[in-house]
């Protein structure tokens, strides 16, 4: 793909709230940088789409199934009864199993470390988010953590896939099987049988609570680490907060059939919307994790330069970084640094 001139076409989901500033502002960006895609865009509908039991209608799945790679804004869920939520059905009807997050420093914007340079992987679709909670009795609940070996080896065959193919040196397993002996144990398994088949990459297993020490004592202990969902949930956020938080963090979820969907991390953030003030610097690197998926790499490295030594250069940074620039004054700093 990254020698053929064809333009390659993507779904967008501009989404809600600030959503529409901050693609408006990635696909200014792209542009510049004569990035070859053009954008399929698709808004959440009103009412719901029966086909789907939700406000994303059937054509916006088929997209993105077609196209086989989209970028995601915020979506707010629509309040009322009767439908599923849109996070819930993108992450069903599309199978994306896992969730991606690198975490890296960025240059010229302090925080407590400099040299945060991970990423995380955590299992999407199973483990305690398997929905199966009920009361036993009256004071007794329950709730059934499933783990399964297909699934598990599934991310952990994207983990070693993606450490190899982004030159990184080691995959960390996070776990606390030494308590979840059954679950735990058999994410674990799979993972080991994975790491066989790639000696290239150093395998270790991390039990999550020394995880967390050691997370936050010293960051650049880690470098690729992949863990059953719950954790990651937790993980993927405290790794989000050692390089700034919301308004920086990129993601990307993996589907079935190398789908690849990448997203900020952040919410709506309803109280800035229209205002022109939201940072777009979080839904911009995840475009940049879309063109690495693509193995347009060129482009990825020249916007991910751009964005950082904008934000380095400190002339022009928007209020969650401390400065005073507006979504477009600070697109067209990153337009001018390209
Ligand atoms: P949602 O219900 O969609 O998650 P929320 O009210 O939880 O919305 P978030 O989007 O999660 O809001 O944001 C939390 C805080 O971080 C808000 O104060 C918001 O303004 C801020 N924030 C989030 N994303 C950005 C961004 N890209 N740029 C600047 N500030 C942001
Ligand atoms: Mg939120």
């Amino acid at each position: 793909r990254a020698f053929s001139s064809a333009p390659i076409t993507a779904t967008l989901f501009p989404g809600d709230g600030i959503g529409p500033e901050i693609a408006e502002s990635v696909k200014q960006i792209f542009r510049e940088a004569e990035v070859p895609i053009e954008w399929e865009e698709h808004y959440v509908g009103t009412e719901i789409d029966p086909r789907t039991q939700s406000f994303l209608t059937w054509e916006s799945l088929e997209s993105v199934r077609r196209n086989r790679v989209g970028l995601k804004g915020p979506m707010a869920t629509p309040i009322g009864k009767g439908h599923r939520s849109l996070n819930l059905t993108l992450r069903k009807e599309l199978n994306l199993y896992a969730n991606v997050r690198p975490c890296y420093s960025l240059p010229g914007y302090k925080t407590r470390y400099d040299d945060v340079n991970l990423v995380t992987i955590r299992e999407n679709t199973e483990g305690e988010y398997s929905g199966l909670e009920h009361q036993v009795v009256r004071g007794v609940v329950e709730s059934l953590k499933i783990i399964t070996r297909q699934a598990s080896l599934r991310v952990a065959e994207y983990a070693f896939h993606y450490a190899k193919a982004h030159g990184r040196e080691r995959v960390s397993a996070i776990h606390k099987a030494n308590i979840m002996q059954k679950t735990d144990g058999l994410f674990l398994k799979c993972c080991r049988e994975v790491a066989e088949k790639y000696p290239e990459i150093t395998y270790e297993e991390v039990v999550i609570d020394n995880c967390c020490m050691m997370l936050v004592k010293n960051p650049a202990l880690f470098d690729v680490l992949v863990m059953p969902n719950l954790y990651g949930d937790i993980i993927s956020d405290l790794c989000a907060g050692l390089i700034g938080g919301l308004g920086l963090t990129p993601s990307c979820n993996i589907g079935e059939g190398g789908i690849a969907l990448a997203e900020a991390v952040h919410g709506s953030a309803p109280d800035i919307a229209g205002k022109n003030l939201a940072n777009p610097t979080a839904l911009l690197l995840s475009g940049v994790s879309m063109l690495r998926h693509l193995e347009l790499h060129d482009k990825a490295d020249r916007i991910q330069k751009a964005v950082l030594e904008t934000i380095a250069e400190g002339k022009y940074r928007t209020a969650d970084l401390g400065g005073s620039s507006t979504t477009s004054d600070f697109t067209r700093a990153i337009c001018d640094h390209l």
